[in-house]
């Protein structure tokens, strides 16, 4: 059993699937244009690693050509069991969230959960130099003028997306972990870490250019938070026989009961 992850997003170039972080973990970007692409690079992995289990993870204005990924792939590889998985983050954050998953299980019910809930206790953000090109959050026409005249904002991703000043602060806990897509030194990355006091903090490569992504200059960001245990599997599923570690299989969507489980 063996679980990779395909990040997708609309700031993310056309062309063959990216890997991200290392080659050797099977989390790969692509633009929400390239189901074939996705579907060449799974059977890549297939023929390596013996890839099972795919999840296609985007944010929820992609979602739906996530979905259609992860359809192309299921009916065209009947060996690979093919999910999406939609939530409110930038793409560094979906990408973070997959490959400290991927880290822990390669069982693709686990990732799943587990990218779950890695998301849910993350912030993840930029920081932009301007906001006028920005469409998920608008900015309010006040916001819209600060930055004409040169103030940079940073924007969060979460369920509830928010412009705030570039000089907001966010709390941090024990064990937190800032990850940021460029260079520790470079202007940006500094104004950043001075308003997250993380424990830790990594420069990673970046998902997106976000002049592409945001229409502006900027970094993107995310704040891990520390975990409680990780999921344990009960069973498989009576369909595809992934490992689960809820009722409903995050594979097929097929609900697996304790006695059909372990029969
Ligand atoms: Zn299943």
């Amino acid at each position: 059993m063996s679980a990779g992850v395909v990040v997708i997003d609309r700031g993310i170039p056309d062309g063959p699937v990216a890997p991200w972080l290392d080659p050797n973990t099977p989390i790969g970007l692509a633009s929400p244009r390239q189901g074939p692409e996705v579907l060449t690079w799974s059977r890549a992995w297939s023929n390596g690693a013996g890839l099972t289990d795919l999840i296609v993870l985007s944010r929820p204005r992609d979602g739906r050509q996530a979905r259609g990924i992860a359809t192309l792939v299921a009916g065209s590889r009947p060996g690979v069991a093919a999910t999406a998985l939609v939530r409110h983050a930038n793409p560094l954050g979906l990408a973070a969230a997959a490959h400290v998953a991927l880290s822990e299980t390669r069982s693709g019910s686990v990732a799943h959960r587990l990218i779950d809930e890695i998301i849910s206790l993350s912030v993840s953000g930029a920081r932009l130099a301007r906001v006028t090109g920005l469409e998920d959050p608008q900015p309010s026409i006040w916001q819209h003028l600060s930055s004409i005249l040169g103030r940079a904002k940073t924007v969060t991703f979460g369920p509830t997306p928010a412009v705030l000043p570039a000089g907001h602060t966010f709390a941090t806990g024990p064990g937190s972990t800032l990850l940021m897509g460029a260079g520790l030194e470079t202007p940006e990355a500094v104004a950043v870490r001075a308003r997250i006091e993380a424990e830790h903090v990594y420069a990673v490569p970046p998902v997106v250019e976000c002049a592409d992504a945001y229409g502006s200059r900027g970094i993107e960001f995310v704040l891990l938070s520390q975990r409680s245990a990780q999921p344990t599997p009960w069973g498989t599923c009576r369909i595809c026989r992934t490992e689960i570690v809820g009722h409903v299989c995050p594979m097929c969507r097929v609900r697996s009961s304790r006695a059909e489980s372990a029969a």
